[in-house]
């Protein structure tokens, strides 16, 4: 009897390469048709023009030994690569990577011969396009307005990751924020601007939109001269202009504001804080209750934050923190931000979905509407439970997101995305005056974004990325019915995985403790153990450390010596709080004191990230579920013989 995830939809047969590349005549058949397609378009740009490379050029000697050199250096190349980590494998369960979804992976390599660059419509004029459409299509994933024709559309575009994607929103949160004081500053006649400088920076992101849109409207009857004049004079007063010390200096009422972010949050924002020169210290780690913001907590900071006139740029909810999978409450944080914006504390809100955006997918209808939690729930045991799903409800409601296509969007690396829920924000990253538009029309919507240069942080940029995306979401559109079949089963093969940890732990019991320290919320799954008879943090940190050497890539043998990947994170105190600290270390009978030990300030954990879409193999009735949990039974009885 094995505790299964239940079959999967059988079209996923088509979509990936395969663990044993089954799919290899697919890909190969998509690889050479586009190829020879690429071909064709070449010689039919000017067919008049004769070959420039005679077919005899083939046989000259130094062709040759070109060509020689070219294979020698590109069999060393993939000889080389045979020590890569196998992502494809049902037997890697270790960092966010599993094999790549073959419509994104042949639409990047039928692209790649093309070789836009995304930087702008000159060297894109089909990329670029596609980029601003998938931005509407995560929009549409989240909750977003995605309708072009209406005036608040939701506006999205790539990022080589969902680091760069992060720095996004601060750049846009912070434009946002010193925009109406910069307004001020000029003085811009007829609008109705805030009364001094800490309204000004404390308007809600929705007020400082309408402020800009009311702006743009003001510009759009202005006479051209007129325009010219007060472009540059608000220019003149703008933060980006004028540099922070600048403009904090003129503007001595208000202080650097802070980033409110959880502890569990990734080091990419600690690195876009010193990036956008607001300082590391600017960023105020909040505190976690059972992994998750502690909202009560937040609120004090936020009180507190108020009270000494210390505004906030950003709160940033995770949806999927990278070491635990866990989902940040959103509407908590979506609540806070509207109780203090009436209160005269304005801040955005960014969700740091890299990791777990794609699982919106479960919760949308074809329509685009939102399903209820008893639809999400119907086929799971325990996702989504009610706070996951009340998260996931609310991110209509933020104001900006990051979604990693390149994690569980199973696709090549060099794709991340931000979105932002309001596009009218996006003219004040504009590099060069961004040309006044007061049509709302979906085809000036797209004409506007052609130079997608002048708003992203990137410069040129991979066009093929794009297209992976593009084709991908084409073939399954981002609702529970088409994408989110894949999100279903790895979370049901979590959940599968979840409980058959719990026969592991009765199967060791004597032997080693083992407990799933809090209930995963989406598809990562940790494992805490400690040796029976041991009490000492740093004891069972070493011992986990030595049942993790089986579990990761060794540079120094081959892969194939290896039975599975898994990876290892931290429990902190810091993130789970008191409580909950001291209930794991219970469970696993250690002794909270020795927690303050040199090495065991914190707990080493085993982490797994479920996302391959053949864990369970039907075809030969292979549950690698049950292989693994063999495995790691298998491996801490040994490691405990060898030691005793
Ligand atoms: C992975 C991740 C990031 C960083 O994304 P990259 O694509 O690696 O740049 C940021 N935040 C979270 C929550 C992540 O999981």
């Amino acid at each position: 009897m094995t505790s299964s995830p239940p079959s999967r939809p059988r079209f996923l047969d088509a979509s990936f390469l395969g663990p044993y590349g089954e799919n290899d005549t697919l890909l190969e058949k998509l690889v050479v048709e586009f190829l020879r397609d690429h071909v064709y378009w070449r010689r039919n740009f000017h067919p008049e023009d004769p070959p420039a490379i005679s077919t005899a050029a083939a046989q000259h000697p130094d062709y040759l030994a070109f060509e020689a050199r070219m294979r020698r250096a590109l069999h060393q190349l993939s000889a080389a690569l045979k020590k890569s980590v196998p992502f494809h494998s049902p037997r890697y369960i270790g960092h966010m990577a599993s094999d790549l979804l073959l419509p994104g992976l042949a639409a990047q390599i039928l692209t790649l011969p093309y070789n836009p660059n995304n930087v702008t419509e000159d060297a894109a004029p089909v990329t670029v396009e596609l980029e601003v459409k998938v931005g509407l299509q995560l929009a549409g994933m989240l909750g977003y307005s995605n309708d072009p024709q209406r005036p608040g559309c939701a506006f999205g575009h790539l990022t080589s990751g969902g680091t760069l994607a992060n720095y996004q929103a601060l750049r846009l949160a912070l434009a946002l924020k010193a925009f109406p004081v910069a307004l001020r500053a000029a003085g811009v006649p007829d609008l109705a601007l805030p009364e001094d400088d800490w309204s000004a920076f404390n308007l809600s992101p929705q007020d400082a939109i309408a402020l800009v849109d009311a702006w743009q409207q003001w510009l759009a009857q202005a006479t051209p001269a007129e325009r010219r004049h007060w472009q540059a004079r608000v220019h003149g007063e703008r933060i980006e202009h004028r540099g922070i010390s600048a403009f904090f200096a003129a503007h001595s009422e208000l202080k650097v504001p802070k980033v409110l972010a959880p502890v569990t949050a990734h080091y990419s924002w600690s690195k876009g804080m010193k990036l956008l020169g607001l300082g590391r210290a600017q960023l105020e780690q909040l505190p976690e209750k059972g992994m998750r913001i502690d909202v009560e907590a937040m609120d004090a900071v936020l009180h507190r934050c108020q009270k000494e006139r210390q505004p906030v740029l950003l709160a940033v909810a995770v949806m999927g923190t990278t070491e635990y999978g866990t989902i940040d409450p959103i509407d908590a944080v979506v609540a806070a931000r509207d109780r203090y914006a009436a209160r005269g504390l304005g801040f955005s809100v960014h969700v740091d979905a890299a990791w777990g955006g794609y699982l919106a997918t479960l919760f949308r209808n074809p329509d685009g509407s939102m399903r209820t939690r008893e639809e999400v729930a119907a086929e799971f045991r325990q996702f989504p439970s009610p706070a996951v799903y009340s998260a996931i409800a609310a991110l209509g409601h933020t104001d900006s997101v990051t979604v990693d296509p390149h994690k569980l969007g199973y696709l090549p690396y060099g794709a991340g995305a931000f979105i932002c829920r309001d596009h009218r924000a996006i003219t004040l990253l504009a590099e060069e005056a961004d040309y006044v538009f007061h049509d709302t029309a979906s085809q000036e919507y797209l004409r506007r974004y052609r130079n997608l240069g002048q708003f992203i942080p990137e410069g040129s940029k991979s066009g093929a990325a794009v297209a992976g995306v593009y084709v991908t979401h084409s073939v399954l559109p981002l609702d529970h019915a088409h994408f989110g079949r894949l999100p279903a089963q790895t979370l049901r093969a979590a959940e599968a995985f979840h409980a058959r940890t719990q026969r592991v732990a009765e199967a060791l019991r004597g032997v080693a403790h083992v407990t799933v320290p809090f209930p995963p919320d989406s598809n990562l799954v940790c494992i805490a153990i400690n040796p029976c008879g041991n009490h000492r943090v740093a004891a069972a940190n070493a011992f986990l450390r030595r049942l993790h050497d089986e579990l990761r890539i060794d540079p120094t043998r081959p892969v194939q010596d290896k039975q599975f990947f898994g990876s290892v994170t931290t429990l902190r105190p810091d993130a789970l709080g008191d409580l909950e600290t001291r209930r794991i270390l219970t469970e696993l009978d250690l002794d909270p004191a020795s927690l303050r030990e040199e090495d065991g300030d914190r707990l080493l954990i085993l982490r797994h990230t479920l996302m391959n879409p053949y864990l369970l193999d039907e075809e030969n009735g292979i549950s690698y579920i049950d292989l693994y949990c063999d495995y790691l039974e298998h491996q801490i009885r040994s490691l405990l013989a060898s030691h005793a």
